[in-house]
């Protein structure tokens, strides 16, 4: 047996504690930090909310000018189920392959970059640096399942308000090719529900002004947006979906017998609103879709995430200047892109944090949620190295 790396080692026991939906061993993970936090000599803090399922828990390195503001290093703790039956190792022994590869639920979403930021600061602190700004590393349950029970409850807590928090990082992807993901922004969630109404009668007549005349309007006008959307994807779909707003018609209902005319019809529509849009341009859009299509229409939405501005990639942001020099150190080559989905970052550039989703993992393929999920060791080594470098710039960074 060569020996490996205790880096590893430590990585691949927080990948066997079994934090899978629907039943995820929170306790587990939460021992686990603990005893990080002791051995590296961190403070541990976990707070409970109510009901007590709600939590955080997070490291602290306490900076020299703790009345700075802080930087926040965040992952969740949950992964998503298994279909053990696709996997060709147990998805939760953490099974190293002679390449190197290390399988299991949780190596690339997220529990990778969970442990390496308290790797990197294992490091660092060894080489006997002491950080500029504190540093939290906070762990939050439930990101699969939307955050209420983890970073939802969070922000809005006076605890999280105490850690005085200017910048956060979040997890990025996985990339099959040489660079890194950066994401710095989110899509919006919308579903909306149209309910149109018309006239009535037998459907032998041409009646005037139907529930299906209106919705046939309605229908058309989204489709036809939906193909001027698709249409800016160009070549790079996969990199530039989170650009352009998604729309796709989702459910349809209505009427009454085959030979009567439909007097309802209700259509409902799933959209993903990029924040190069607007909330009120996005709003405007549906309103007058509906308006358009005639009378007797009303929209109610079952969903509305606020559509949150990017974290800008400018030398405005400082805390970007200090993220790219820390690449560019590093020679990263970076993809800047708008998440197509949504994680816990949302929440923080809600309540106006800047926020970078990162994962360093490139010449990987995309397997989060996937089966066969790996990462290889190298990349995970080099990855702590990556935010070792990121951690120094960040605690540098300049202002308040
Ligand atoms: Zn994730």
């Amino acid at each position: 047996m060569d020996s490996e790396d205790p880096s590893v080692s430590r990585f691949r026991e927080f990948l066997r504690i079994k934090s899978v939906h629907p039943n995820p061993d929170y306790a587990g993970c939460i021992a686990f930090i603990q005893r990080q936090a002791q051995e590296i000599g961190l403070e541990f803090h976990q707070v409970n909310f109510d009901p007590p399922a709600e939590f955080a828990v997070w490291v602290t390195w306490r900076g020299t000018e703790p009345s700075l503001k802080s930087i926040m290093l965040n992952s969740h703790l949950d992964v998503v189920p298994v279909d053990e039956s696709k996997w060709d190792f147990d998805p939760f022994s953490a099974h190293k392959a002679s390449d190197g590869n290390i399988y299991a639920r949780g190596t690339q979403d997220m529990k990778s970059v969970g442990i390496q930021y308290l790797e990197a600061i294992r490091k660092l602190m060894a080489s006997g640096l002491k950080p500029r700004r504190t540093i939290h590393v906070t762990f939050v349950p439930d990101e699969e399942l939307g955050g209420t029970k983890g970073m939802v409850p969070f922000v809005k807590s006076p605890e999280f308000q105490r850690l005085n928090v200017g910048f956060g990082l979040d997890e990025g992807g996985a990339c099959p090719a040489n660079s890194f993901l950066l994401f710095n922004a989110e899509r919006a969630l919308w579903q909306i529900r149209i309910t149109v109404k018309g006239n009535t009668g037998h459907a032998l007549h041409f009646i005037e002004n139907t529930a299906a005349e209106k919705s046939r309007k309605i229908i058309n006008a989204f489709h036809t947006f939906r193909e001027e959307e698709k249409g800016k994807l160009g070549d790079l779909a996969a990199i530039n979906l989170g650009n352009v707003t998604t729309v796709n018609m989702t459910m349809i209902q209505g009427g009454v017998q085959p030979n009567v005319i439909a007097p309802e019809i209700v259509i409902t529509f799933d959209l993903r609103i990029t924040p190069k849009w607007s909330q009120i341009e996005a709003e405007d859009f549906i309103k007058k879709v509906c308006t358009d299509a005639g009378d007797e229409i009303s929209c109610e939405y079952i969903l509305k995430g606020p559509v949150i501005p990017e974290t800008p990639m400018t030398p405005e942001n400082k805390w970007w200047t200090s993220f790219k020099s820390a690449c560019d150190s590093e020679g990263i080559e970076l993809l800047p892109l708008i998440c197509p989905g949504a994680t816990d970052a949302r929440f923080l550039r809600e309540v106006g944090i800047p926020a970078f989703g990162f994962s360093p993992m490139n010449n990987t393929p995309i397997l989060l949620h996937d089966n066969n999920e790996f990462v290889n060791e190298n990349v995970y080594l080099k990855g702590i190295k990556i935010y070792e470098k990121i951690i120094q710039r960040l605690w540098m960074t300049e202002g308040e």
